[in-house]
């Protein structure tokens, strides 16, 4: 059997190409507080920890399994030796940022560890609109056309307010032109996010179930260390580089870790949402309904393949600890007042489970995205639009320029913040403006007289169908 040298600081390191089964075998056992999160509470609940001997023992059994030996161990924690295992870099979260940077990764011939606290397929609450410029990004990113394949393409909205309704459906051939380039669709994301998952495995990433508790401060010439636990054990991992992109407030990392909100930063956002059979609504248009009582948010029924649908309400947290029991009563007024916009589509509709909540972290914010070894992408760097709460595309967009730029860092020689720092300037140039407008536009349209007034001036303007329906197509 082969006796690996270890060198100091470092664990056992497999021959190229990496073997996973023997990465695996020198996890560590870790304890970190867990952060609660101001809004959820701890949603992550408590993991038990192995005591360090056991797991060391099993770490040493598991080493000789793959033919390796636990020679020489890093260094002293608790006063036990640890082995640390290396990454190339490792990803937090396999939402569609974290995907999307493996996926970018993997192209650049990085070997990236994408690392989520969920087994996939997991459930994410969500609208599950796949706005056309998510979509296509996930085209470019790899999906495959069979998932999306189920799912029809969307061809209008309609909007509807106390005064009535706007059908925003192109009805000319010139408006059916310009809707053609705009294919969104409503996919579940327990679906899309597997599939862009997989998308990441096909290019050579590696994903594995652990919650990441830490990501330890920048150790220059070396990387990070990424610190969790597993279903199997506790996780203990050096990257030369790590992207977060765990979505809402994930606080993994100390220097980039989101603060309190600031000044002129908007609300923090909560919606929830729940899943519908014997919906009857067209199967190819999605409503979002502003009446005057959902304001400054909105509702939404969002149809699915078979008569089912995604049937939700958003709002803004007045930031009085009331937010949950103001959503949910929004949500039974929504879904069951028969006075309710919603109600002409639910009547004869049953509800498939209990509704999920969510916060949503809006943008734009002033927040770190780049530090040494270190990025930010996604709903982590709360790049979500404050009128609509869509955030898959920047999610998308930022993940894969997060994984392209430390990809080029790497093999220019290192990961340092001056390195990346281009980065988090193009997603400010990119992706500030949009916010900032879609924020202009929340802070007016939700003053109903406001709202009707706009509906009133455009309702009448021949392209508004076609307009309206590839702007709200487009907006996520
Ligand atoms: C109710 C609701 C409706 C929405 N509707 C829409 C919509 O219709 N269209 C749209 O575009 N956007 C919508 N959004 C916003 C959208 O869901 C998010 O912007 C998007 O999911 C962000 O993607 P992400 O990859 O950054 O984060 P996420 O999708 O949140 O993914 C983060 C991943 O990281 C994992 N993770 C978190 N912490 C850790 C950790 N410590 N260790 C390991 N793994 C971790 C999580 O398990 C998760 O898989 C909605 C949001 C809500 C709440």
């Amino acid at each position: 059997m082969a006796a690996v040298a270890v060198p100091r600081g470092w664990a056992a390191r497999p021959s190229s190409p990496p073997n996973v089964a023997a990465r695996r075998a020198f996890a560590w056992p870790f304890r970190a507080p867990l952060t609660p999160d101001p809004v959820l509470g701890n949603p992550r609940g408590r993991t038990r920890h192995a005591a360090p001997e056991a797991v060391r023992s099993l770490a040493v059994q598991r080493a000789s399994r793959h033919g390796l030996s636990l020679t020489a161990p890093s260094r002293t924690v608790g006063g036990v030796d640890p082995c640390v295992e290396q990454a190339d870099v490792v990803v937090v979260g396999a939402g569609p940022a974290g995907s999307a940077a493996a996926v970018a990764l993997a192209r650049a011939g990085r070997q990236p560890l994408l690392l989520d606290r969920a087994a996939f397929p997991r459930d994410k609450p969500c609208g599950d609109l796949i706005g056309a410029r998510a979509l296509a990004w996930a085209r470019r990113l790899g999906v495959d056309e069979l998932d999306l394949a189920p799912y029809p393409r969307l061809a209008g909205a309609v909007l509807t307010a106390d005064d009535g309704r706007l059908d925003l459906a192109p009805m000319t051939h010139l408006g059916r032109v310009l809707l053609r380039r705009s294919d969104a669709r409503v996919i579940p994301r327990a679906t899309f996010d597997h599939a862009l998952v997989r998308a990441a495995e096909r290019v050579g990433a590696e994903v594995r179930q652990a919650t990441v508790r830490e990501v330890g401060p920048w150790l220059p010439g070396v990387g990070r260390e990424v610190l969790g636990q597993g279903p199997e054990g506790a996780v203990r991992l050096r990257a030369r580089a790590v992207v977060v992109a765990g979505g809402y407030g994930c606080r993994v990392a100390a220097d980039v870790a989101p603060s309190p909100r600031g000044d002129g930063e908007p609300a923090r956002g909560i919606a929830i949402r729940g899943y519908f059979a014997g919906v009857d609504a067209a199967p190819d248009r999605i409503v979002f309904c502003l009446d005057a009582w959902v304001l400054p948010g909105y509702g939404w029924v969002f149809p699915l393949p078979d008569g089912r649908a995604n049937v939700g309400v958003g709002t803004l947290v007045p930031g009085d600890g009331t937010e949950r029991e103001h959503l949910r009563e929004l949500y039974a007024r929504f879904t069951t007042d028969p006075a309710s916009p919603a109600a002409a589509w639910l009547e004869r509709a049953t509800a498939l489970g209990p509704p999920r909540a969510w916060p949503l972290d809006l943008g734009p914010r002033r927040r770190r995205l780049v530090a040494d070894g270190l990025l930010v992408a996604g709903e982590a760097g709360a790049f979500v639009g404050p009128l609509t709460g869509a955030g898959i595309a920047f999610a998308l967009e930022s993940g894969a320029r997060a994984g392209t730029t430390v990809a080029a860092a790497l093999a220019a020689g290192g990961a340092e913040a001056a390195t990346i720092a281009p980065y988090a300037r193009a997603i400010r140039r990119r992706f500030d403006p949009w916010l900032r407008a879609e924020a202009a536009a929340q802070r007016r349209l939700s003053d109903p007289s406001r709202l009707r007034a706009f509906l009133d001036r455009v309702r009448p303007l021949p392209p508004t169908a076609a307009l309206g329906a590839r702007l709200l197509l487009h907006l996520g």
